[in-house]
């Protein structure tokens, strides 16, 4: 076996083409040139996504620069405004007007992007060695004996291939397989459909894009016209920000019920509804959020689901990424951007020089070890910030002293709530899975070192040759 060769050392195929498997392709075709071949397989008729806007990280930007795709992001990105480099959160809840609460100052805040804007970068930056199959609905696999497996889609087409990646989003068909047929002493067979069917966790979500010049129109001075706003009120808040330079708002509007979490929602997840619907629910918020929702033109409400912890992320020649694996509350505006993280991880992984079809389970795994406690950390601290935003209405009583020494304390939780972002990155971890994956294939460091092998004969021995 030779360490190069023109042929494709292996075929790998992606199953979604969301922010996840765009990435994943990418990265793949950056770092391993046409050594591996990519079919792209999308349940739809073209590379689509459901409007509104993305945060994006400074760990996740990361990822965006090493794939030199930094100067086609900034150029449609909004960068966090000079004056307030976080959100701002509010205690709205008062019709008569609402207050800041207090005003988050991040080093490591967020940049933000049209969802739609975001995926045009991405479908440019797609390798000549991937093949984009549209119309392809992944229902099921078969592994063979051989250990390749078959991709059976929705249109009775089958495909076959050396790796499967999941990257297909909430209700992943790659998910149920992989535990369906996971050896039952891997995982508790009676946990299998909580692994498999994703939870809803009571809260609904209304998501619009607003036009800024429709709101400047009647609200010159409207709050969400600056900045990155939070108006919190009683297990009601909104998010938003601007996107698009500047001309349009991202609205996210949150109405939970704590009592329904767990429950099964009737009806499809995501709806077109009338902005009526929204604009009522925050009638008892300030005048700012009344007037914003005021110029929605079109809303969808969203059943917010979650994948329930996974003990896995990968098995075999099968690994998950993104929402296929790990989709969770948006409260901290990261499950774009660790879907994003785990292809990066994952993509550099398998384009690794030592990385052959033998050792693609021990890569896989590496990415598992890596990626999965820290996204499910992620996931539980994102659950727990939905709560942090609950706020009392603001009073004007002279007795507030409790009061306002509790919304210190709330305040101080909540900051340190956000410590995850600027904590390691997506290099560092991409650095920490090649070293966990070298170690698995029997290379200690220093054998193998910016991709030149230091010890030749241990390591062609550890890999098989
Ligand atoms: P998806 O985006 O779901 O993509 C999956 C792809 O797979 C789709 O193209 C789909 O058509 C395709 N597909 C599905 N099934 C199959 C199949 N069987 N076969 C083939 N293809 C298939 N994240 C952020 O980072 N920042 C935010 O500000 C943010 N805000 C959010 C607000 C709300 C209200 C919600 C609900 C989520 C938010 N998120 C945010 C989360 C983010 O949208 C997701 O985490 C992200 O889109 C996940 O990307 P993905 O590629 O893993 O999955």
């Amino acid at each position: 076996m030779s360490l190069s060769s023109s042929t494709p050392k292996f075929r790998v195929a992606i199953c979604g083409a969301g922010i996840g498997g765009l990435v994943l392709a990418i990265t793949i075709g950056k770092f391993a040139g046409h050594s591996i071949h990519i079919d792209l397989y999308e349940a739809h008729e073209a590379i689509t996504t459901a409007g509104a806007g993305v945060g994006i990280s400074p760990r996740t930007l990361e990822v965006i620069k090493e794939l030199g795709i930094y100067e086609e992001y900034s150029r449609v990105a909004n960068k966090p405004s000079s004056s307030s480099l976080g959100p701002t959160l509010r205690r709205s809840n008062a019709p008569q007007g609402g207050v800041e609460w207090f005003r988050q100052k991040l080093t490591n805040a967020p940049s933000h992007i049209h969802r739609q804007h975001l995926v045009e970068i991405l479908e440019q930056f797609l390798p000549s060695s991937c093949t984009l199959h549209f119309k392809k609905r992944l229902t099921r696999y078969d592994e063979q004996p051989s250990g390749s497996l078959i991709l059976h889609f929705a249109d009775d087409g089958t495909a076959t291939t050396d790796l499967l990646i999941g990257a297909d989003g909430i209700r992943s068909s790659a998910r149920k397989t992989l535990f369906e047929t996971l050896n039952r002493d891997v995982v508790d067979p009676t946990k299998i459909g909580h692994y498999i069917d994703p939870s809803w966790t009571g809260t609904l979500v209304y998501r619009a894009i607003i036009p800024a010049k429709k709101v400047s129109e009647i609200d010159p001075n409207n709050i969400a016209l600056k900045d990155f706003t939070v108006f919190c009120g009683m297990g009601k808040n909104i998010i938003t920000y601007p996107v698009a330079q500047g001309t349009q708002i991202n609205v996210a509007a949150f109405v939970r019920d704590d009592q329904k979490a767990g429950t099964p929602f009737e009806g499809h997840w995501v709806t077109d509804v009338s902005c009526k619907e929204l604009q009522e629910l925050y009638q008892d918020f300030e005048p700012d959020v009344r007037n914003l929702l005021k110029c929605s033109e079109t809303t969808s409400r969203w059943a917010l689901h979650v994948v329930n912890e996974l003990p896995l992320s990968a098995n075999g020649r099968v690994a998950l990424i993104g929402d296929a694996c790990h989709a969770m509350t948006p409260y901290f505006g990261a499950g774009a951007g660790q879907a994003m993280e785990d292809a990066f991880v994952l993509g550099r992984l398998l384009a690794h020089p030592l990385t052959t079809l033998d050792n693609v389970p021990a890569a896989l795994k590496a990415y598992q070890d890596v990626r999965l406690p820290f996204v499910q950390f992620l996931a539980r601290e994102s659950q727990r910030a939905g709560h942090m935003v609950d706020i009392e209405p603001p009073s004007t009583d002279e007795d507030n002293a409790h009061v306002q020494a509790n919304l210190d304390t709330q305040k101080e939780k909540v900051l340190a709530q956000f410590d995850w972002a600027s904590k390691g990155g997506a290099v560092a971890e991409w650095l920490e899975a090649e070293r966990k994956f070298q170690e698995s294939i029997g290379l200690t460091d220093g054998q193998y070192e910016n991709g030149c092998i230091v010890d030749v004969v241990r390591t062609l021995s550890a890999l098989n040759v």
